[in-house]
C-alpha cells in the first residue's frame, strides 16, 4: 500500500470516526483476509511480483524478474546484482537511506541466491528457504544498563532469561526488560549483570540486547551463571537434545502450570471472562483447581468463600465458565500447551485433524495416538520438532487422561461458524455492560463476531460502541467520561437487522 493510499485512507477513517491503522502492513495483512473481495478492492493494495513455480527455462533468479516483467507483471525496479557480500551490504546501506523518498514503507532487503539449481539444492526450512533472507534495516535503539538477570519459567517449562533494564526510551515507549532468549545467547554477548548495553526493539513487545559496550566496564559487573535447579519449583532442569532452551521437568511446577492455565482461560483458548491471571492464581493456591479441567467442574458455591470474591463476582465467573465449555478444534488444540504448538500452528492441525474425521473429543483420544510422526510432519508448516513434539504428546497417558477429563467435565467440540456474506461489523469493538433480556452475553458476542466486529473486555478509546443491559457495571461511567457511543439492547438488534 502506498504511503499517499494509506494517508488518504487513515483521513477517512477518521471522518467517519472510525479507528485509524497502526500502519499499511497491518491494513494490507487485514484487508487480504477479508471475505468481502469489495472491501480487499476498495483498499489500493499493490504488489511486486518476485517468483514463477512453473519451469519456463529460467536459470538465475534475475531471470525470474525478467521474464515477469515481459509477461506484464509488476516487478520491483530497485533490484541489483551484487557480486559479493560487500556488494550486498553497500545496497543494503543504499536502500536504508534513500526509504523515506520511497511511495511506500519497506523495512529492509532481500536476499537472493541467483542460481535456481542451487535454490533447488538448499530446499526450504519450514516456511523460510534457504536461499532467501530478510536482511532488515536497523530497528530504534538506545543505551541502558543491566541491573539484574531474572529467570522466568513459561508453560511448557522453558526456561528464559530476562534482563532488568534502568529504564529507557525505544521507539516512543518505555522499556525496562530485555529478553535474553537463553543461555547460549548471553554466552555469545557475553552480558552481565552492571554491563551497559544497547538494546533494540523490532517489532515485538520485549526488545533484545544486540550488544554490549565492553569499553565502559568497571570491573564490577557480575557474570551469570545458569543455575541447575527450576528457579520456581526447585526441580530437575535439562536442556532440549539439539536444542538452547532449558526446561523444567517437574510435572508439577507452579510456575509451569500457572502459565499454562492463564494461557488455557485466555481469548486464544477457553476464552473464559472474568478468569484472569489473579483469580488463577487464588484457585491454585487455594487447591481448588490443578490442571485446565478442573476449572469446569468450580461451582460458585467453590468461588464464595475465596478472598474478594462476592456472590455477585461468584455467580459471573461460574456462569462464564460454564459458557465457555464448548470450544472450537483449533482452539482446543491451543489451550493443550503442546511446546511448539501456538495457534497458528494449531489452526492447521485443526484442519488435518477434521479431514481426518475427528469432530469429538472421544475422536481426538482415538485418533490423536494412532498419528505417525511422519503424518505429523505432513501437515503443512510442521517440521520434525513440532512433529515430534505432538507425537510424544499424544503417546503420553496423563495427556489422553486429560482429554478425558475435559470430557467428563462437559467440554464439547463444536462447529466452527464462520463470518460469511456482508461484514457490517468490520473494524468495530463492542463491549456488553449489565444483563441482557432476550440474549446471553456469549450469543450476544458470537453475534457480533459473526458480522465481523469484535467483543472486547475493556473499555478504551479504541472501543465504539458500549451495549448496557439492566444493572450495569463500572463500564457505563468510563466509557461516559471517554465519549463513547452507548446503546441499549434494543438498539443494538436494531444494528444487527
Ligand atoms: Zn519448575
Amino acid at each position: 500500500m502506498r504511503k499517499f493510499d494509506f494517508e488518504k485512507l487513515n483521513k477517512k477513517q477518521e471522518k467517519n470516526g472510525l479507528p485509524l491503522f497502526a500502519n499499511p502492513r497491518n491494513i494490507a495483512a487485514g484487508s487480504i483476509r477479508q471475505l468481502d473481495p469489495k472491501i480487499t478492492a476498495s483498499r489500493k493494495l499493490d504488489c511486486f511480483v518476485f517468483e514463477i513455480l512453473t519451469d519456463l527455462g529460467q536459470k538465475t533468479h534475475q531471470e525470474v524478474h525478467k521474464i515477469l516483467k515481459d509477461l506484464g507483471f509488476k516487478t520491483d525496479p530497485e533490484t541489483k546484482l551484487a557480486k559479493n557480500l560487500e556488494e550486498v551490504e553497500a545496497f543494503h546501506q543504499y536502500q536504508e537511506k534513500k526509504r523515506n523518498m520511497a511511495p511506500f514503507w519497506y523495512d529492509g532487503i532481500v536476499v537472493v541466491v541467483n542460481d535456481v539449481n542451487l535454490e533447488k539444492q538448499a530446499g526450504v526450512v519450514g516456511k523460510s528457504p534457504r536461499w532467501m533472507r530478510a536482511y532488515k534495516f536497523q530497528a530504534e535503539q538506545a543505551t541502558t544498563k543491566i541491573k539484574d538477570i531474572i529467570l522466568q519459567v513459561g508453560r511448557t517449562g522453558t526456561i528464559t532469561p530476562v534482563a532488568i533494564l534502568e529504564p529507557v526510551m525505544v521507539m516512543g515507549s518505555k522499556v525496562s526488560r530485555a529478553t535474553l532468549h537463553n543461555e547460549d545467547e548471553i554466552k555469545r554477548l557475553d552480558a552481565r549483570i552492571g554491563d551497559t548495553v544497547i538494546v533494540q526493539k523490532s517489532g515485538d513487545v520485549i526488545p533484545d540486547i544486540v550488544k554490549v559496550i565492553k569499553e565502559l566496564r568497571t570491573g564490577k559487573e557480575k557474570k551469570f551463571k545458569m543455575p541447575n535447579k527450576c528457579p520456581v519449583c526447585g526441580g530437575e532442569i535439562k536442556r532440549e537434545k539439539g536444542g538452547v532452551a532449558w526446561r523444567c521437568l517437574n510435572k508439577n511446577c507452579f510456575a509451569k502450570n500457572y502459565q499454562k492455565l492463564v494461557y488455557f482461560a485466555s481469548k486464544k483458548c477457553f476464552d473464559i471472562e472474568h478468569l484472569g491471571p489473579k483469580i488463577i492464581e487464588q484457585l491454585i493456591q487455594s487447591g481448588l483447581i490443578k490442571d485446565g479441567a478442573d476449572i469446569f467442574s468450580l461451582t460458585a458455591g467453590d468461588l464464595e468463600p475465596l478472598e474478594r470474591f462476592a456472590e455477585k463476582s461468584a455467580n459471573n465467573l461460574a456462569e462464564s465458565i460454564k459458557n465457555s465449555k464448548k470450544i472450537i478444534l483449533p482452539c482446543l488444540i491451543t489451550a493443550l500447551s503442546i511446546p511448539g504448538v501456538g495457534e497458528e500452528t494449531a489452526q492447521d492441525i485443526a484442519k488435518f485433524l477434521k479431514k481426518q474425521g475427528v469432530k469429538t473429543i472421544d475422536d481426538l483420544i482415538k485418533k490423536g495416538p494412532e498419528i505417525s510422526k511422519e503424518e505429523w510432519q505432513n501437515i503443512p508448516n510442521i517440521g520434525p520438532v513440532v512433529a515430534m513434539s505432538l507425537f510424544s504428546w499424544f503417546k503420553d497417558k496423563e495427556n489422553i487422561l486429560f482429554l478425558k477429563k475435559l470430557k467428563e467435565n462437559g467440554v464439547k467440540i463444536e462447529e466452527e461458524k464462520i463470518p460469511q456474506g456482508k461484514l457490517p461489523f468490520l473494524g468495530l469493538t463492542f463491549i456488553f455492560t449489565g444483563e441482557m433480556k432476550n440474549l446471553t452475553r456469549q450469543e450476544a458476542k458470537e453475534k457480533v463476531r459473526l458480522l465481523g466486529g469484535n467483543v472486547s473486555e475493556s473499555i478504551s478509546r479504541k472501543t465504539n460502541y458500549l451495549v448496557v443491559g439492566e444493572n450495569p457495571g463500572e463500564k457505563l461511567a468510563q466509557a461516559k467520561k471517554l465519549k463513547i457511543k452507548t446503546i441499549s439492547e434494543q438498539e443494538f438488534f436494531d444494528l444487527l437487522t
